[in-house]
């Protein structure tokens, strides 16, 4: 602690981000084996990947153009002449023990993107982009005591995305993760699999008093592979850190582990300087010229990124900024939303569904928007029968929910053209409302005979009611919906109950 006496020190904290993203190429960045997960251990490799004597690498195309795109879209500048380096170390997951990298000359730099912070954006700078292999990976499981390695991710086309040191808190860490994620998504660059590794983060935290220039000594944390865990892992060290201070002590540039079950970082080694590396331009790799007609190019085929995106939902549709923000998280939401608009839906009404009952139905079994087996015009066809008071909203759900859970005859057509597809999914639509008998009632004198049964069965209800308890309302309604099954029309019963009650 302070001085007694003395104000208590207030610390702030500095993180930057280094995410690794693999890219989703078909074959690795320097030879043509499958960079495809999960697949047999060792079963996608070759002479180049596991680092045999004499082999030489060549670089994928296809790796270059996706870094390229990358840097575009977080507004880097693109080197036009960059190379590759050897990162020398020994560790049992990379046979050539090296790895081939970049360094001094990285493929991008200079960028930024831009995140929400407090409801106001703030710019978040990127210090470079490089592209390298990664290493294969070491399983310490099984029986006995004994450790494998797998090799079929040596050679996996990587992007480091290295972020400055602007994040000040871990919910901003998280926000900035997840603008990448989404970016590099869009992209269709990377496939953003946290669990699966394809996308993981090491992050960079020190802490210092607010109003001091000078960083504090940072610490890299390690074997971050979830939202959740950026959040809890810098959380926990900040604190960490304050507590180191505060108690006198020194703050140890050092490489700590986020273990994830105790919920604590440890230290792993004395973190290495980029002189323990002993970097050098790879020999055996020429260096890479880039001419400015292809980022050109590249760039013209960028869809529009989330940012844009956002903006144009907010000018366009009229929706609130928290409703673009949502729908334009993931490509495919915004897509989806955008397809129903574009077949009549209302757009506020359409987000709303997406929002409620299409999210509830996704996260119940744990899938995405481009998993669903929903598909736009069966929404906007639902919502043209309530509309138009075939049905009600609860009647909309139950089918909708039946659409979901019972996709088979919508598959089955996947061939067809759209307007065959919409009409095959309509005929579905008005064949589950007849089977569950969810066509709405809205016959005043039937649903009448039902409000007066209601209000001559409840009498003590009645009384309430009189004596002002007026949210009673919502009862009487509620036994209206109970004996019709759900499907009287709301409004129809809303204004018989208001004008029965009055006179009561
Ligand atoms: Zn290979």
């Amino acid at each position: 602690m302070a001085q007694e006496g003395a104000k208590p020190v207030k610390y702030e904290a500095v993180i930057g981000l280094e995410v690794h993203a693999q890219m989703l190429t078909d074959s690795k960045i320097f030879c043509g084996c499958s960079r495809k997960f999960g697949s047999e251990p060792n079963t996608q490799t070759c002479p180049v990947c596991i680092g045999m004597p004499g082999v030489l690498p060549v670089l994928n195309k296809k790796a270059l153009e996706f870094a390229i795109k990358t840097g575009i879209a977080v507004n880097c500048k693109i080197s036009p002449y960059s190379r590759f380096a050897r990162k020398n170390y020994f560790y049992p997951d990379l046979p050539k023990g090296y790895q081939i990298s970049q360094y001094e000359l990285p493929i991008c730099e200079y960028g930024y993107i831009e995140i929400v912070v407090d409801g106001a954006i703030k710019k978040n700078g990127i210090t470079r982009i490089h592209m390298e292999e990664d290493a294969g990976k070491n399983i310490h499981e099984g029986a006995g005591n004994y450790s494998f390695v797998d090799l079929n991710r040596a050679g996996v086309p990587l992007m480091e995305i290295v972020s400055e040191p602007d994040i000040r808190s871990p919910r901003e860490a998280v926000e900035y993760m997840k603008k990448l994620r989404t970016i590099l998504r869009y992209l269709d660059v990377c496939d953003g699999n946290m669990e699966q590794g394809s996308l993981r983060c090491d992050a960079n935290v020190s802490v210092r008093p607010v109003g001091q220039k000078a960083f504090g000594v940072k610490v890299e944390i390690k074997n971050i592979n979830s939202f959740k865990f950026v959040e809890k892992a810098l959380d926990y060290e900040i604190r960490r850190q304050i507590k180191v201070l505060e108690d006198g002590g020194k703050i140890i540039q050092e490489t700590r582990l986020w273990d994830p079950t105790r919920g604590i970082t440890e230290s792993m080694r004395g973190k290495e300087e980029a002189h323990d590396y002993r970097y050098f331009p790879e020999p055996d790799l020429v260096p890479l010229t880039v001419e400015q007609k292809w980022i050109d190019e590249i760039k013209a085929s960028l869809p529009e990124l989330p940012d844009i995106k956002r903006q144009r939902f907010i000018s366009e549709y009229g929706l609130p900024e928290h409703d673009a923000d949502l729908l334009v998280s993931e490509k495919a939401l915004a897509d989806w939303f955008e397809e129903a608009v574009k077949l009549g839906g209302e757009p506020k009404l359409v987000c709303n569904w997406i929002k409620g009952e299409i999210m509830r139905l996704l996260n119940t079994d744990g899938k995405t928007m481009d998993e669903c087996p929903l598909k736009p015009y069966h929404l906007v066809y639902v919502l043209n029968l309530i509309r138009d008071a075939k049905i009600n909203a609860n009647a909309a759900k139950i089918v909708l929910e039946d659409m979901y859970k019972n996709p088979a005859d919508i598959h089955g057509y996947a061939i067809l053209e759209l307007p065959v597809l919409q009409m095959k999914a309509e005929a579905h639509v008005d064949l589950i409302i007849k089977e569950k008998g969810l066509v709405q009632v809205s016959d005043e004198v039937a649903i009448e005979k039902i409000v007066d049964e209601i209000i001559s069965k409840n009498p003590k209800e009645i009384e309430r009611f009189k004596s002002g308890e007026e949210k009673l309302i919502g009862f009487f309604v509620g036994q209206v919906m109970k004996l019709t099954k759900g499907k009287a029309n709301p409004q129809i019963v809303n204004e018989l109950l208001k004008k029965k009650l009055s006179t009561q």
